[in-house]
């Protein structure tokens, strides 16, 4: 089974062809709507380069948010469309539509080595529908913006996990190649798979236990600790009897954590000390408590000093470590040290030798925001759900349909 790549596509001859580029710019933006972290569109920037330097004519195709297979200007693609033209010193069409007359206009119109960004792709329903003749029909209107002799490159890391139009239905119809990104994090994953250094470490943190409990399950197998922070960790605390007062809660998954703890409970971290807020805000009143001992009617919204320096204890102590989401709401400053000090520790244990991967959206985006240095960990992976999925051993299928 073989993979091309883009080196492969820039030899064949990429000038004059139009090139189908599936990339991740599903970056955070603040109610202005600016761009906070531009972390996935510089990733994004060394395949479109070779492309244009190639003198391909890229079209680049890109979902933002969740706006639910409706146009919504709120999800449009033009903070992006500004950030790449200043990133790549070059102008970078928007196109006023998806697959629409004014995206087909401006796909004849280009010029070798021109980029055309096209809108975001989930304001058409087909894009995630789990029909496959919806979602073909959709990828063949995708790909009818490319002249003979088109080709697609997947470099979206972050959305390989999903069998979506643009990802999956467009690499089926055109030749397909991995970009520099998706080939990049694929080799760094590989190795934390088949060969992790050990102790091997996984931290999960982040807003929801059940996005994540297969997860936790299928790492708990491969991975020496496994550390819980963040919004997931009050499920396992409520399993063991603890009242979490209004912290995060998803008591539908009560059982599974406890069976969780009863299988692998040597493995599982958890915190021992919170940091326990009057209510939900970044001024919020708050305070150091026990597990155990959070007010009435207060919630928890990071875990306590005590709990990091278990946390880093164990870090200290690891070979490989593999982090996804944030220990607490590190948004609001005054619950950001859980965050902060985790992060200190892998950093650390990076600095010691150890192989580090950092793999999310809101964790990657909290290492820059508190102003850690990025160089730090080994990587930083643009993939949460894509690099979960891949470290549980999953067929990723963005990346299968690229194999032929
Ligand atoms: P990633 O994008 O890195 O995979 P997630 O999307 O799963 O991470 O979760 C990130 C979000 O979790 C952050 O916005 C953070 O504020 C939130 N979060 C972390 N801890 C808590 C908590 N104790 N209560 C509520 N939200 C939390
Ligand atoms: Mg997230």
């Amino acid at each position: 089974m073989t993979t091309k790549n883009l080196q492969d596509l820039l030899q064949e001859g990429v000038e004059g062809r139009h090139v189908l580029v599936r990339s991740d710019f599903n970056v955070p933006l603040n109610d202005a709507g600016e761009i906070t972290d531009a972390g996935r569109i510089n990733a994004s920037l060394p395949t479109i380069q070779a492309l244009v330097e190639g003198g391909a004519r890229v079209i680049l195709m890109a979902h933002l948010g969740r706006p639910k297979g409706e146009v919504n200007p709120k999800f449009s693609l033009a903070p992006v469309a500004e950030a790449l033209s200043e990133a790549l010193d070059q102008y970078v069409a928007l196109a006023g539509d998806v697959v629409g007359e004014d995206a087909h206009e401006r796909a004849n119109g280009l010029n070798d080595g021109d980029v055309l960004l096209l809108e975001n792709v989930r304001f058409d329903p087909r894009e995630t529908s789990k029909d496959e003749a919806e979602r073909g029909e959709f990828a063949d209107q995708l790909v009818a913006l490319t002249a003979e002799n088109g080709a697609f490159v997947s470099d979206g890391f972050g959305v390989v996990h999903r069998a979506q139009a643009s990802v999956y239905d467009v690499a089926q119809r055109l030749p397909h190649y991995a970009g520099k990104l998706v080939e990049k994090e694929i080799d760094v994953l590989k190795a934390v798979v088949e060969e992790p250094k050990r102790p091997y470490t996984v931290v999960l943190g982040g807003a929801k236990v059940s996005d994540k409990l297969g997860v936790i399950q299928a790492l708990a197998e491969k991975a020496d600790h496994v550390i819980i922070g963040g919004g997931m960790c009050y499920t396992f605390l409520a399993s063991k009897g603890i009242d979490v007062q209004e912290s995060l809660l998803q008591e539908e998954q009560i059982e599974s954590c406890k069976k969780l703890l009863e299988t692998y409970g040597d493995k599982i971290v958890l915190p021992v000390d919170l940091v326990a807020a009057e209510k939900f805000d970044a001024q919020a009143d708050n305070k150091v408590v026990a597990i155990d001992a959070i007010p009435e009617g207060w919630m928890s919204l990071d875990v306590g000093p005590e709990t990091v320096e278990t946390f880093k204890k164990v870090l200290s102590e690891s070979k490989t470590i593999f982090w996804n989401g944030p220990m607490g709401v590190f948004e609001f400053e005054a619950f950001s040290k859980g965050t902060r000090g985790l992060a200190e520790g892998i950093i650390e244990s990076t600095s010691n030798g150890a192989f580090s991967v950092v793999g999310g959206g809101d964790s990657a985006a909290a290492v820059r925001s508190l102003g850690l240095d990025e160089a730090g960990f080994s990587h930083i992976s643009t993939g949460g759900g894509a690099s979960l999925e891949f470290l549980e051993g999953k067929d990723l299928p963005g990346v299968k349909v690229l194999e032929s």
